[in-house]
């Protein structure tokens, strides 16, 4: 894929302006892991870095989808700009318009200050541990206040969703069996704010209570945030100010204690790492599997041992 030098400039004075057309076409193309992305990074790295990041995390049908568009309207109360990235970890394909996009985006299709988008990775290197980041990081240099990413997927893919934000809500429902499945999934460990939707249902009292025995017996130090356990019901918009104030909360200690910054670090240590690994991979693919034949003939037959054999692939020696 050849890279347009001018068009990729006007992508990024126009990014920077917060246009959302522009922010659509550089998500594309980090989607499809465009060979001009190391330069558009690079632009854009100074623009970064202001952007709050809330991931929005569960099992499917909990209600991510309708709480993501009840947070973008509290938000927009709140004088904020506002974005959804939604990643689908399970889908090759995205075109930005996959998970009810299109109607979800109609609420705010006028409104400069909402943008509304889909992400898969259709084979990009490293997939979405390193397409979610640079998604981030076109939000944030847009200019938008409030990034919220949502995952549909489960197991692995919540963990590294969870691993790209400053706070993470992990969402319930009653009647899906998911306080057992949320101790199963790792998900109680990665939670800041649990969020138990679909209160008007049967079982959300009970899950809460669940939920609060669950969050008291994990282990923390005594001026260690305490996870919140909030109720709502997204499709009538209600507890959602009470989940604005909760994430207000966390952030504010966040910050105060100096971990919104630690955290950041880790985010921006495992975003280069997950990069270095996949340039990695393609110098692989590209020199090291041409060997790999005769090196694994020399090790089958136990005239040269796995490690020597790796090294030559890494190191070429
Ligand atoms: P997702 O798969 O986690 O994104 O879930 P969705 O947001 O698509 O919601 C799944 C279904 O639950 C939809 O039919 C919603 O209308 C419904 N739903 C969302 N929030 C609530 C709620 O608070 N109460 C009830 N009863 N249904 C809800």
């Amino acid at each position: 894929m050849s890279v347009d030098r001018d068009e990729v400039r006007d992508v990024v004075a126009e990014v920077r302006l917060g246009k959302p057309r522009a922010l659509g076409r550089l998500i594309s193309w980090i989607e499809n892991a465009s060979p001009a992305l190391p330069m558009i990074m690079k632009e854009l790295a100074p623009d970064t870095g202001r952007a709050h990041v809330i991931g929005l995390t569960g099992a499917p049908g909990v209600g991510k989808s309708t709480t993501a568009t009840s947070l973008v309207r509290a938000f927009r109360l709140r004088g904020q700009r506002v974005g959804v990235l939604a990643v689908d970890p399970s889908s090759p394909f995205s075109g930005g318009a996959l998970l009810g996009d299109r109607v979800r985006m109609q609420e705010h299709a006028l409104d400069p200050d909402v943008y509304i988008r889909s992400m898969a990775t259709r084979g990009h290197l490293g997939g979405l541990a390193v397409a979610t980041p640079q998604a981030l990081r076109a939000f944030d240099a847009a200019g938008f206040d409030t990034v919220i990413v949502e995952t549909v997927g489960v197991g692995q893919s919540e963990l590294e969703v969870a691993e790209t934000a400053d706070t993470v809500l992990v969402l319930l429902a009653p009647g899906m069996g998911d306080g057992i499945q949320a101790a199963k999934a790792g998900i109680l460990e990665i939670g800041d704010i649990f969020v138990v939707n679909k209160s008007d249902r049967d079982g959300a009292h009970a899950l809460v209570r669940e939920l609060r025995s669950m969050i008291a017996l994990a282990e923390r130090g005594p001026h260690d945030w305490k996870p919140p356990i909030v109720s709502t019901i997204a499709y009538q918009d209600r507890g959602i100010e009470d989940l604005l104030d909760a994430v207000e909360r966390f952030r504010a200690s966040q910050v105060a204690t100096g971990r919104a910054k630690a955290r950041r670090v880790a985010r921006a240590r495992r975003e280069v790492e997950n990069i270095a690994l996949a340039k990695v991979r393609a110098e692989f693919r590209l020199n090291g599997e041409a060997g790999l034949d005769d090196l694994a003939e020399a090790v089958s037959r136990g005239e040269l041992d796995p490690y020597a054999a790796a090294d030559r692939v890494v190191v070429g020696s």
